[in-house]
Order: C-alpha cells, then structure tokens, then sequence
C-alpha cells in the first residue's frame, strides 16, 4: 500500500514535471488528486522545441495505451482557449473512426491541429493547412500517422472505383509501386502488405512535404519545425513513431 502510494506520487510527480518542461501548467483533479491538464499558450508553446513536441506525443500515447489519460475538463479548456489557439504540433492522419487522434494521443482543446483525411494523402488544401498550422500559428512539429488495416490502402490496393474516392485513391497508388517486388501476395488480403503500403505511403507524404513546400522546407531547414512520420497499431493503439530529424 505504501509502496503503491510512493509509487503513484512518483508518477504523478513526472508527470508534472514533464507539463512544466513542455510550459504546459498542471493542476489536479478535485476527487481523485489525478493529474489534469491545462491548454495551450503563446508561452507555452513558443517554449516548446519540436523535439520537445514529438515527446509529448509519444507521452500522451504511452498514457493511452496505459488507460492513463489526463483528466480534462472540456468546458473549462473550451472557455480557456476562446480568445485564441497555440497548438504545439500538427498532425495528419487517416478519417479511420478507430484512430481518433486527439484521443489516441491524448492531447485536450487547442493542444493540436488536426488534419483528417481517407488514407492520410497529401493535396494542396491539406499542405496549405500545414502551413498555416506551422508559418502562421506557430506549431513546431508536423506528424503524418498512418494507421494498420487502413480501408483507403486497401481500396488503393484493389483499384476501387467509387465517385470521388477513385480520385483520392489514385494519391495512393505511388505507395503500392513504392514497395519492392517479393514472394508475397501484393493483395488487401495480405495484411503484412497492406501495412508496408501504409508504412511506404507516409513516407512518401513525409517526401512530398518537404518538395513541394518551400515555406515547410525552409522552416524544417531552419531547425524552426520538425517532421515526423508514424502508425497506429488498430490491435493495440499503440503509436510507432519513425526516426526524426526534430531538434
Ligand atoms: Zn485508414
């Protein structure tokens, strides 16, 4: 008893003192002295480091995974973050129903942008709104997370016709024919495939990012953001995050 008490002041203590590295002002919660989060700010996040962002990330999806997700109170970050937003990352990730990313990262109201779409592809609506997130609000980190099973690659896959998804699909395609040529069935049946198109395609988002934005390259160059690719795991909710090169 006493030892799980020391245990969990542990815990609750390297919580707190991970918000204050990140800037992020920690209280806790009435009932059950739970850590809580608080929001966002112009302080906080022009304190954040891009490798300080991915940490968060990474955090918040480890307290996922361990049912430890910080209390929030949504009304009081709804009324906390009227006045404006200072989100630390954005992220890119599939419309999937499964893989709710602000929940899956654990992040609250105004904590990141989030920016959804079949098959996490990239278009220019989708790189202007990077952008935006990184030039124009300060965010310091860029993650692409594509996700295991994804519906999109599968259908990218099968060469599904359907109304305006056919066109979405075909942003897909160059990932098939990024994966090499071996024994196995290059099927949406095969989900070991399934899950290197997914893999092939972030990275290839990751790619495309970097050519065809001269204002995200010259800030990732300028070490001012970072960019970082990843998969979530449907089975587990766990996030795997590549290498990167945030500073
Ligand atoms: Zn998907």
């Amino acid at each position: 008893m006493k030892n799980s008490s020391i245990r969990f002041g542990l815990f609750t203590s390297l919580v707190a003192a991970a918000l204050v590295a990140t800037g992020c002002v920690s209280s806790h919660h009435a009932c059950c002295s739970m850590p809580m989060s608080s929001v966002q700010t112009k302080a906080s996040q022009a304190a954040m480091t891009p490798t300080q962002a991915l940490a968060e990330l990474k955090a918040g999806n480890e307290r996922f995974v361990a049912g430890k997700s910080l209390h929030r109170d949504f009304p009081a970050q709804v009324k906390a973050t009227a006045g404006g937003q200072y989100p630390f990352a954005v992220v890119l990730s599939c419309l999937d129903s499964r893989q709710p990313i602000e929940i899956v990262l654990d992040q609250g109201v105004g904590d990141i942008f989030s920016a959804r779409v079949a098959g996490n592809v990239l278009n220019d609506d989708i790189l202007g709104s990077l952008e935006f997130a990184c030039k124009a609000s300060g965010a310091k980190l860029i993650a692409v997370i594509g996700h295991s099973n994804c519906g999109a690659i599968k259908g990218a896959i099968d060469d599904v016709q359907l109304g305006n998804l056919t066109g979405l699909l075909t942003k897909v395609k160059p990932a098939i024919d990024a994966v090499p040529e071996d024994d196995q069935a290059r099927t949406s049946k095969n989900y070991k495939f399934v899950d290197e198109v997914s893999e092939a395609n972030v990275k290839l988002v990751l790619k495309e990012i970097r050519e065809r934005s001269p204002i995200l390259s010259e800030m990732l160059d300028k070490d001012e953001i970072g960019l970082v690719g990843g998969m979530y795991d449907l089975k587990t909710g766990k996030v795997q995050f590549y290498d990167t090169d945030a500073k």
